[in-house]
């Protein structure tokens, strides 16, 4: 089973937890630079307040520990403001963001984007029900009662969330919403706008335990 660690300092990160959970894995919390010592195989960084959390990690010195295990190529999922860690605080990120872009009035809204990620998404934690198709499944498949949306569709929480405003020539889009990407690639980094935790579609936490498994 892979481990993944999710940083715990502030934020939704049980949330993230319990979805890991979900989908095979063991989860591990960092609180404290000696959780960085523990075995895992990609973080979490978690929606929340970048600025707390960026401080947090310097309190507590996990931040350079933290940007230096990134940058050298673990496995990172960044929600929101783990998004704007990423791009503003570690700068491991090739991406301009634009916090709390979208007003006061739109400060959290759902909406429909756009998978592009096709052929990323791998099965690698083995989930309960072997007889979803990977990267598919969704609440209510088999509920007989209401037609799941089409699959290129991915269910999009944004709350106060930052704005992907310019991407480098190496960053991959993984969704759109209006042809602006809300969730990108970059090596071993996956970020996202949004909020995936608190969905029921999988496909970016499968894209993202992919590169877990990835060897190298
Ligand atoms: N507005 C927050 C920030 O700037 C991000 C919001 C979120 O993570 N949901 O950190």
């Amino acid at each position: 089973r892979p481990a993944i660690a999710v940083l715990a300092l502030q934020g939704a990160f049980i949330e993230h937890e319990q979805r890991l959970q979900a989908l095979g894995c063991d989860t591990v919390e960092l609180r404290q630079a000696a959780d960085l010592n523990r075995p895992f195989d990609g973080v979490v960084l978690p929606g929340g307040e970048s600025t707390v959390q960026a401080k947090l990690l310097r309190d507590l010195r996990m931040f350079e520990p933290m940007r230096q295990r990134i940058a050298e190529g673990l496995p990172v999922l960044g929600t929101c403001a783990g998004l704007i860690l990423l791009a503003d605080h570690f700068r491991t990120l090739p991406v301009t963001v634009h916090r709390n872009a979208y007003g006061r009035q739109l400060g959290s809204f759902h909406a429909e984007g756009r998978w592009e990620g096709t052929g990323e998404a791998a099965e690698t934690c083995r989930t309960a029900d072997a007889s979803g198709t990977p990267g598919t499944t969704r609440a209510g498949d088999d509920s007989g009662i209401s037609p799941s949306p089409p699959l290129e569709s991915v269910p999009l929480t944004f709350i106060r969330a930052p704005r992907i405003e310019a991407v480098g020539p190496s960053i991959t889009p993984l969704v759109t919403l209006n042809g602006t990407p809300v969730a990108v690639r970059h090596r071993n980094q996956i970020a996202a706008a949004f909020h995936p935790e608190l969905d029921s579609d999988n496909r970016l936490y499968e894209t993202f335990l992919a590169l877990t498994a990835a060897p190298g």
